[in-house]
């Protein structure tokens, strides 16, 4: 038996991995997900820790056991989550005081992948100077918009690391372009001419190449790593803990969703033991979670473009880890439930939701408001806290003309935005990627890097 926790793969074809394997590897050999051989179960602390990133720290320390970097969790934590996740309340009538907003967009990037992005690249950059590694590693991403700046944004001016993002040429927005375009250094960003599916397709093209990657170390830092993962019960975590201390209940959550990542990570809480009730995901107009839920056979669809573009998913890639915890549709169904959200109703929410809720919110976190409003028709009277997961500034083109005003960017966003864009054209061919990558400046390393899939 090993004397600390292993990580093991979905699909069963992977040896029991040590975690800072698992968190270099990404996606486990076999093609499946990395998850924890067990749930930890936590002793909940009498009072909540200080800030986020103690609790984060407290948090992840039992899967780090085994790590090189356990001792250093707590610094690596204090830098990584070095801005809050606070709880606010919702305003207007019908919430009465009761119902929050957990605002994830105050981090450099103004999306909650902001998170998961800095923990991984301290953790990753931790695991290079334990192992004396040398070479730079490419991290390559392909991205409909947020995850490829939160992971520019992370690994920006790392020394070790090069990332190289792959986004589609004016299918996302202006504000999502220029984030992704005002890095530069170590951060090479390509507009690709062709949809996000092309963008993927030449990263998966770059990762599965064993001429490439004898050439090169190239990783990925996408949603299903578990280095993504785990960070993000971190937020969920601290802010149960608050709400209990605050409120003397478990938190109800209502999480905005795509690839299912992000409440992945709040089930992964609950079932560490958090005072967390319970979680309903919402989606956009891609509804194969919401008919999963009714009832449907999983049955992974064509993606279909929304206003709530980060969420545009056919096929939730951490559909795969819940259902290795839960085995069974049964306690899958009985676990979790979802709602999807149309486009015509995303805007009548973003437009009404000064007035009804005190907020001004993006179109994901519109669909989270919406689905609030659906449980009040069904009788439901908890205190529910709607997850932000984005700015709305972020996405002013859809917002500012529902809302009828300018909405400021934050700090970190304007930062950003104020900077020069750094965009390169790159044609939708798997050719002019590979010699790209091998035009850069990496010096040619012997043994080849395992290689992921990446979803945004
Ligand atoms: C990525 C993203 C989502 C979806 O999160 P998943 O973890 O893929 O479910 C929702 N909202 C925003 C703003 C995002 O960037």
């Amino acid at each position: 038996m090993n004397a600390h926790l292993s990580f093991v793969s979905t699909r069963h074809g992977t040896a029991p991995t040590p975690i800072d394997d698992a968190l270099i590897a990404g996606l486990a050999p076999d093609g499946g997900l990395y998850v924890p051989e067990r749930i930890l179960q936590l002793t909940l602390p009498a009072k909540p820790p200080a800030t986020l990133a103690d609790t984060a720290a407290w948090v992840l320390a039992p899967y780090f056991a085994g790590s090189v970097l356990r001792d250093a969790l707590p610094a690596l934590c204090a830098r990584a989550y070095d801005f809050d996740a606070p709880l606010v309340p919702l305003k207007g009538p019908q919430h009465d005081g009761r119902d929050h907003v957990l605002e994830l967009f105050h981090g450099p990037t103004a999306a909650f992948k902001d998170y998961a992005a800095r923990f991984l690249a301290e953790a990753l950059g931790a695991l290079r100077t334990a192992r004396g590694d040398s070479d730079p590693t490419t991290i390559l991403v392909a991205t409909s918009g947020d995850t490829g700046a939160a992971v520019a944004g992370a690994f920006h001016r790392r020394p070790g690391f090069e990332v190289v993002i792959l986004y589609p040429e004016g299918r996302v927005s202006p504000r999502q372009a220029h984030g992704l375009e005002c890095w530069g250094d170590n951060v090479r960003t390509f507009r690709v001419a062709g949809t996000f599916d092309d963008c993927q397709r030449m990263a998966k093209a770059a990762l599965a190449d064993r001429d490439l990657r004898e050439k090169r170390a190239l990783t990925s830092a996408n949603s299903i790593s578990l280095g993504r993962l785990l960070p993000q019960v971190a937020y969920y975590a601290h802010t149960a803990l608050r709400h209990r201390q605050a409120h003397g209940e478990a938190l109800n959550l209502i999480v905005p969703t795509g690839n299912l990542g992000n409440a992945a990570a709040a089930w992964l809480a609950r079932r560490m033991g958090l005072p967390i009730g319970d979680i309903v995901l919402a989606t956009n107009a891609n509804d194969v979670l919401p008919r999963y839920f009714a009832g449907a056979p999983y049955a992974p669809q064509a993606t279909r473009a929304t206003l709530a573009n980060a969420m545009d998913v056919g096929a939730p890639s951490n559909f795969e880890r819940l259902t290795h915890w839960l085995g069974d549709d049964k306690s899958l169904r009985a676990s979790l439930r979802a709602y999807a959200v149309d486009d015509e109703v995303i805007r009548r929410t973003i437009a009404t939701a000064p007035e009804r809720h005190g907020i001004v919110a993006c179109p994901h976190t519109a669909c989270a408001l919406h689905v609030l409003d659906i449980l009040r028709l069904q009788g439901n009277q908890r205190a529910w806290s709607v997850v932000a997961t984005a700015h709305p500034a972020k996405f002013e083109t859809i917002v500012e003309p529902l809302v009828g005003h300018a909405v400021a960017p934050p700090p970190a966003l304007a930062a950003c935005l104020a900077r020069p864009a750094h965009g390169e054209p790159l044609r939708a061919d798997d050719e002019a990627l590979k010699a790209t990558l091998l035009a850069t400046r990496a010096p040619a390393r012997a043994t080849a890097r395992r290689a992921a899939a990446i979803h945004d």
